[in-house]
């Protein structure tokens, strides 16, 4: 059974419980987890209040730089052993996770190099003041993580709260936690200090909901359902605690009749079925410009007829999906959809001789979906791709804006004028024109609005959440 990371050290759960996984490409029990309860999320805590008063927190930018940086080249070091274990707890295809640990790596390497620029402002005040803004670590960060890019949520959320001098409490997703497990390990012979980085694994309604209540964070981020979202937010508000939250998304990629569709096309597929579809920046509406649509969805139909799923270590198009709950949840969505008489576009392929009890789900294309259907407006988190047409531009912006999400939109158009007027226009914490990015990026900032939730990650911009301001003002007359 694998342990909690609490303090520098291995150590079980205080209970003494465990938590079995499962293999995504067998649905075989692979092995235990520590089942980490209220009682470990304190211990980890106050670990991680005592290195934030300890030799972490008087280190200066620079040398804190240093450790991010290499712990960056230490996961480069492991990237066979890290992405082996990515792969096997989540069920992506070994190419994906390999992709994934470099996305860690690069994570510390960015904010590692960023550590000492960060700078702080002078005001100009009355006569006789002098005034210094200057950035702090919020503290003790909580940070909940969950299944579908364990490695690279880990490097999200962790490298820039570090980078900024907070310590931190990670809380995994029960579906999958080993890579966290093994990296705190090699960023601790990498010369991460004791107490810095604690991780709890456990169920989110036990350790998770006791580490967003815990009086002792200074700072809670979050990625995942928007229903926890709340939870997180509920908790946290009874402590005065800022959230930054990522809850997901229905992400728009809107076509236009003069879209390069040789560009466009492989793009639009690949941003559905990248790691299964399990992506919250997933491109899972398709908007299509009514004169062409059918022209679009003949050649995305083709490219999805293609769609090979397959075991991760063969390379695959798309591996399983995370659990059987998983499993049978997006089959059901696709039962649902098929059953309310939306036509079916296009299918994947399984390959032959897959492992019974594994989870591999067809991807499918479906089209035209009426706007109000659940599949347009509903967040599957699986291989599956919505077409709707539209009119014109309004009527793009009006059904690219209208569902509760806003989290990443795409629009692929060659009239320039159009490219920036539909930038301005649409909702959502990233824009690309003529290509998407689904979770790339370490150097973007990245985040939602409405229900994809709010705060900013990525890029510089998370050092400014994962840091508080102090205004020091001097009166030398
Ligand atoms: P999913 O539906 O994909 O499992 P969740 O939002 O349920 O997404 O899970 C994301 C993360 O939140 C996981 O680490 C999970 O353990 C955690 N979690 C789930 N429920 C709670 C809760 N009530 N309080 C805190 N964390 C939770
Ligand atoms: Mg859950």
């Amino acid at each position: 059974m694998s342990s909690l990371f609490i303090d520098g050290q291995q150590c079980p759960a205080s209970g003494g419980q465990s938590i079995v996984v499962h293999s995504p490409v067998t649905g075989e029990v692979i092995g235990e987890i520590a089942r980490g309860q209220a009682q470990d999320i304190d211990l980890a805590v106050n670990a991680a209040r005592r290195a934030l008063n300890g030799r972490w927190g008087q280190q200066s930018a620079t040398d804190r730089g240093r450790v991010l940086v290499r712990i960056g080249e230490a996961v480069l070091r492991h990237i066979d052993e890290l992405a082996d274990i990515e792969a096997r707890d989540t069920g992506k295809p070994l190419t994906l996770a390999r992709k994934d640990i470099e996305a860690l790596a690069r994570y510390f390497e960015f904010y590692g190099g960023a550590c000492d620029k960060v700078h702080g402002e002078v005001i100009p005040y009355l006569p006789g003041y002098s005034v210094n803004v200057v950035r702090e670590p919020c503290g003790v960060v909580g940070h909940i993580i969950p299944w579908n890019y364990p490695a690279q949520m880990l490097g999200r959320t962790l490298a820039p709260a570090l980078a900024m001098g907070n310590t931190s409490v990670l809380k995994p997703a029960e579906e999958a936690c080993l890579t966290s497990l093994r990296f705190a390990q090699i960023a601790t012979e990498a010369g991460l200090p004791a107490g810095v980085l604690n991780i709890v694994t456990g169920f989110g309604r036990e350790a998770g909901a006791a580490l967003a209540a815990h009086p002792g964070i200074n700072l809670m981020t979050f990625t995942g359902s928007p229903a926890v979202g709340v939870a997180i937010q509920t908790a946290t508000a009874a402590n005065h605690v800022k959230c930054v939250l990522e809850l997901g998304g229905k992400s728009p990629q809107v076509v236009f009749a003069d879209a390069d569709l040789d560009k466009a096309v492989p793009v639009i597929v690949g941003a559905i079925i990248q790691n299964a579809g399990q992506t919250c920046s997933a491109g899972s509406r398709l908007l299509i410009q009514r004169e062409v649509f059918d022209q679009v969805i003949e050649r995305v139909a083709a490219r999805f007829r293609e769609i090979r799923v397959g075991l991760p270590s063969s390379a695959p198009d798309c591996g399983p999906i995370i659990t059987q709950a998983q499993f049978l949840r997006v089959n059901q969505f696709i039962q649902e959809c098929k059953d309310s008489g939306l036509p079916v576009l296009a299918e994947g392929i399984l390959d032959d001789n897959l492992p019974a009890g594994g989870y591999y789900v067809r991807p499918t294309l479906f089209g035209p979906v009426p706007r109000t259907h659940k599949l347009a407006q509903e967040e599957v988190f699986g291989p599956v791709l919505a077409a709707l047409p539209f009119d014109d531009e309004d009527d793009a912006v009006a059904l690219a804006n209208g569902t509760d999400y806003g989290l990443v939109c795409a629009v692929w158009t060659e009239n320039g004028a159009r490219q920036h007027r539909l930038a301005k226009r649409l909702e959502g914490g990233q824009v690309f024109i003529n290509c998407y990015g689904a979770g790339g990026g370490v150097e973007l900032p990245f985040g939602g609005v409405r229900k994809s939730g709010h705060g900013r990650e990525k890029g510089l911009l998370a050092l400014e959440e994962f840091s508080i301001t102090k205004t020091i003002v001097f009166h030398h007359g």
